[in-house]
């Protein structure tokens, strides 16, 4: 039995010695402390102890205004050296790992960075903006540039536009080492809009806001108008084009009027068709010409007549046509024995004369001979149907001559 209790002594020992013993032996001060001295530089991650053993990992930030940061790490007095007790990674932001197995005692990281005099210069030197309406880029004066960085802001006037458009902004930075921290594009809608640039010097602290109101002209910018015409005038219509952004048209009612010039014998006339549309406030109108052709005379059938001649007159205008001589002929009168002068053209009558036989009673075989030369004396009868004929066929000539002339426009 006494052997029996040995063995379990012994066995629980061993467990003891198994379990117990690791423990025993990190617990026992095996955790070494971590100190950091840090001029010009922040920790951004590390412990404040390691375990012996472990490596160590750790995180350090340059601080804005220092650079080139020098590095010195003990453990206890001794100082590691780079490369084979750590290694370090990074500029700005700098990550050092150090091995286990140089951690033996408590370590010190002691990070120096140099000072360095950083610009506080966040101004804007150059800004402009694109205008999409305009297709074209826009640069502020340096005094506009100046007012935007005022409270008030800066108000600029972007070409019209009925929808929203996106205005890219360019700038320059007098220090190029600052930055612009705003998104340099903005979409300006229901014609206002404002658009806040701001520049953080290289300090990082400096900054300077600039503020610029926009405002979207809505006004349409009309030209001339395109103007189609039907062929033959009775309608027309006119398109207009908005000159800062095509896709903008309209076509307002055409109110046409016409006024007519009428063709004389001798001068052309004229209808002249005209045009007028109103938009926004302005009219325009437009014209076209239709020419009528003068008609010429319209040569009547009259004889006109006076002591001096004959004519036929235009019968629009009244214009003589024809001037001419009468050409007279005697005509005797049977029944007052008076005798006078008819022109055979146009049948103009002169003043009768009195015949030498005036007052002598008729033949009374001779009465009804009308237009026949009284003179009482039977022996002339010859003369007077030979007088008769001659009439006769004059009267012909006479009414063929009118005829012809009915037709000779
Ligand atoms: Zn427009
Ligand atoms: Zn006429
Ligand atoms: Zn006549």
């Amino acid at each position: 039995m006494m052997k029996m209790k040995r063995w379990i002594s012994l066995l629980l020992c061993v467990l003891l010695c198994v379990f117990l013993f690791p423990t025993v032996s990190f617990a026992a001060g095996e955790t070494y402390s971590v100190t950091y001295n840090l001029t010009g530089m922040t920790k951004v991650q590390g412990p404040a102890s390691i375990e012996k053993g472990h490596s160590l990992d750790v995180e350090l930030e340059l601080e804005k205004g220092y650079l080139n940061p020098q590095l010195t790490i003990k453990v206890g007095d001794r100082e590691l050296v780079k490369g084979n007790d750590y290694t370090v990674i990074g500029y700005d932001n700098v990550f050092i790992s150090i091995a286990g197995s140089s951690i033996t005692d408590d370590v010190t990281i002691t990070a120096v960075a140099e000072g360095q005099q950083l610009s506080d210069n966040a101004t804007i030197k150059d800004l402009s903006y694109y205008d999409a309406v305009k297709m074209k880029s826009i640069s502020l004066t340096p005094a506009e540039i100046e007012q935007a960085a005022t409270p008030e802001g800066v108000a600029l006037t972007l070409s019209h536009g009925n929808d929203g458009i996106i205005i890219n902004f360019f700038t320059t930075l007098d220090d190029p080492k600052a930055q612009i921290t705003r998104d340099p594009i903005t979409y300006i809608k229901n014609g206002k809009g404002t658009q806040i640039i701001e520049v953080t010097a290289e300090d990082g602290v400096t900054t300077k806001t600039y503020t610029l109101h926009f405002t979207v002209d809505s006004q349409h910018v009309w030209g001339e108008p395109t103007w189609v015409w039907a062929d033959d005038y009775s309608s027309a219509t006119a398109t207009f084009t908005c000159q800062t952004d095509s896709s903008h048209t309209a076509a307002p009612d055409v109110t046409l009027t016409r006024e007519t010039v009428k063709a004389t014998c001798t001068e052309d006339g004229k209808i002249v068709y005209t045009a007028t549309v109103s938009l926004d406030g302005k009219t325009y109108t437009d014209e076209r010409v239709e020419t009528l052709l003068k008609t010429g005379h319209e040569a009547g059938t009259e004889w006109h007549s006076d002591a001096a001649g004959h004519w036929i007159e235009c019968t629009v205008c009244g214009k003589r046509l024809t001037q001419a001589d009468h050409t007279f002929d005697w005509i005797m009168d049977k029944e007052t024995g008076s005798k006078h002068e008819k022109c055979t053209v146009c049948g103009y009558v002169k003043a009768a004369e009195e015949s030498p036989a005036a007052g002598t009673p008729a033949g009374g075989n001779q009465a009804g001979d009308a237009g026949a030369p009284e003179t009482g004396d039977d022996s002339n009868i010859a003369l007077w149907v030979a007088a008769m004929l001659a009439a006769g066929t004059t009267l012909t000539g006479t009414v063929l001559y009118r005829r012809k002339k009915k037709y000779s426009r």
